[in-house]
Order: C-alpha cells, then sequence, then structure tokens
C-alpha cells in the first residue's frame, strides 16, 4: 500500500518536474528514497558544480538551507527551491558576519577560508570557500607566508591543519550529528568487524579519526568504496550516505559507527515537501545582489580547485 502511494507520488514528482522545466539536487544525507528520485545526488562540492552547470530554469534542492543559497548565489538567474524552509544547518549558524568581522579585525592580515556550511553572508565576508572535499588543495593554493582564519568547522579546520601543516586560526564549530561519534563507536564496530575498514568524515571528532584509517568527504567515500578491495566499511558520518553506498556496491557491506548520527534537517524534505514545492514553486531562496556577488567571488574560487582524490 506504502508502495503504492509513494509510486503514485513519484509520479506526480516526475510530471510536475517536467511542467516546471526543474532539476532535482539531492545531497547525500537526504533520505534514500529522495536520493533515488533525484537528476543528481552528491556531496557539496559535486551539487555546487551542477548547480552552476544545470540549463534547467528551476533547481529543487534537497538539502539545508546554506546548500540552497549555495545555488542561488551561483545561479542567480535561476529560481531554486527549497521543499522545507526550517531545513537550516545548526554548524552554518554557529558563525555571524558580525563575529567573522571581529576575527579578520583580530587578525588583519589573514586570509579567510570559509566551509561552505556557512551563511551567505559569511561567505560574502569571506576570501575562499571550500568542501570538505577540497578544504585541503584550497589552504594548499594559498601563499605560504599568509595566516589563514578557517571557519566554522573546527574538526574540518584541524584535520586541515594536520594535512597541510599550516598553522590555522579556527572558529569552534561543530557539527552535532558529527560529534556524537565517539571513540567508543569505533571500538565497538571494529571489534564486531575487524575486517572493515573505517571510512571517516573530517567533522568527526579528532579521537574518532585518529582511529580511522579513512578520512574522506562523502564524494571521496563513494568513490573510495567502489575502487576497493575491502567487502566490509563501518561508516562515521551521517547514516543517509550508506543508502547510496549499499546501492553503488550490492557485494560489500556498510555498517553505520553509530545510529545515532542523523541529522534531523536533513531528514525534513519528504516527497509530499518535493510536490509541494514544485506546485506552489516554494520556499523560494534568494540572496540579495551586495551579498550575493561577494559570496560568489569566494564560491567560484572552491568551485575552481579540484580536491586531490
Ligand atoms: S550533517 Fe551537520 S553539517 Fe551537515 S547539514 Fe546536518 S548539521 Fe549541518
Amino acid at each position: 500500500m506504502r508502495r503504492e502511494m509513494d509510486q503514485q507520488l513519484l509520479q506526480k514528482i516526475a510530471r510536475l518536474k517536467d511542467e516546471r522545466g526543474a532539476v532535482i539536487l539531492a545531497h547525500n544525507y537526504q533520505p534514500g528514497e529522495i536520493q533515488d528520485l533525484a537528476d543528481f545526488c552528491g556531496d557539496s562540492l559535486g551539487l555546487s558544480v551542477k548547480a552552476a552547470q544545470t540549463d534547467a530554469e528551476t533547481i529543487v534542492f534537497c538539502g539545508v538551507q546554506f546548500m540552497a543559497e549555495t545555488a542561488a548565489i551561483l545561479s542567480p538567474e535561476k529560481t531554486v527551491l527549497l521543499p522545507d524552509k526550517s531545513a537550516g544547518c545548526p554548524l552554518a549558524d554557529m558563525i555571524t558576519a558580525a563575529q567573522l568581522r571581529r576575527l579578520k579585525q583580530e587578525h588583519p592580515d589573514a586570509l579567510v577560508v570559509c566551509y561552505v556550511n556557512s551563511t551567505a553572508e559569511v561567505k560574502a565576508e569571506s576570501d575562499y570557500c571550500c568542501t570538505s572535499a577540497n578544504a585541503v588543495e584550497v589552504v594548499n593554493s594559498l601563499p605560504e607566508d599568509k595566516r589563514i582564519i578557517f571557519v566554522p568547522d573546527q574538526h574540518l579546520g584541524q584535520f586541515v591543519a594536520g594535512r597541510t601543516g599550516r598553522d590555522l586560526v579556527l572558529w569552534p564549530g561543530y557539527c552535532a550529528t558529527h560529534v556524537v561519534i565517539t571513540e567508543d563507536d569505533i571500538k565497538t564496530a571494529r571489534a564486531k568487524y575487524p575486517d572493515a575498514i573505517v571510512m571517516a568524515h573530517p567533522e568527526c571528532t579528532e579521537p574518532v579519526k585518529a582511529l580511522s584509517d579513512e578520512l574522506l568527504s562523502t564524494g571521496q567515500m563513494l568513490k573510495f568504496a567502489a575502487t576497493s578491495t575491502a567487502k566490509r566499511f563501518i561508516i562515521a558520518t551521517e547514516v543517509g550516505i550508506i543508502h547510496t553506498l549499499k546501492k553503488q556496491n550490492p557485494k560489500a557491506e556498510f555498517f553505520p559507527a553509530s545510529d545515532r548520527a542523523i541529522c534531523p534537517n536533513m531528514k525534513k524534505i519528504t516527497l509530499d515537501k518535493i510536490i509541494g514545492s514544485l506546485e506552489d514553486m516554494q520556499y523560494r531562496i534568494a540572496v540579495p545582489d551586495p551579498i550575493r556577488v561577494k559570496a560568489k567571488k569566494a564560491l567560484d574560487r572552491m568551485v575552481e580547485i579540484l580536491p586531490g582524490r
């Protein structure tokens, strides 16, 4: 019965999508059925590139606010819709533009690199944006004598500092979904599946990363699993990625490091909300021009720098 209903909803989405000339983009942390219906599913970097390249007039962004904002900044001529306007990212809200301006005053010669998980106003105050896939490459591309402020995620920042050997000024932001994964979770999972490879996202805490085999963005996890000879993997990131990992690697097994690593905001998007979004062309995400133009410079630099793996 549920399956039949979902089929009807999917048919309705397909029809509305055609009528609106829309493309549906979904993040790897979305619920499985949303990832399956999307025209493109990926990590923040992949989605940003798609948003900039698509010819579609309308982008339905199945993700959170900052992702839809990023699409609106890169493609201002397009209509960008977020099916649930309350789908935010607590990490992105951990630093305001005013706080970043104060930090810049304390380090007047520093360049600012901001993680794409940030508001448009914070991006507008930054020199470069990065995602977890290319943060190391972005920082490595900057002059060695330059001090770098890195906001807002302290754990991604520490990972980048370790990989680049650069002394970064960090902001104490964090992702509540990733920091719930503990050292004990990794130890327990390793004891249960001793032959498994542990893949952790750089937003995890330092002790969790120290116990992991591979530190990867979600897009990099998909690539790694596809080419690895291993058959079992422990996944230390939001559990949504496991849906695609299983789909793309039917012979391998994937286990979440913690069942608690669920982002409630990512799970706000539903089939019904996508229909409502396409029917009523809501919720439209637009960024005022003075902020958009400044933020785009930082984002253009992010899209130009490809990840190393
Ligand atoms: S998983 Fe973390 S960083 Fe990603 S949207 Fe949710 S709260 Fe934000």
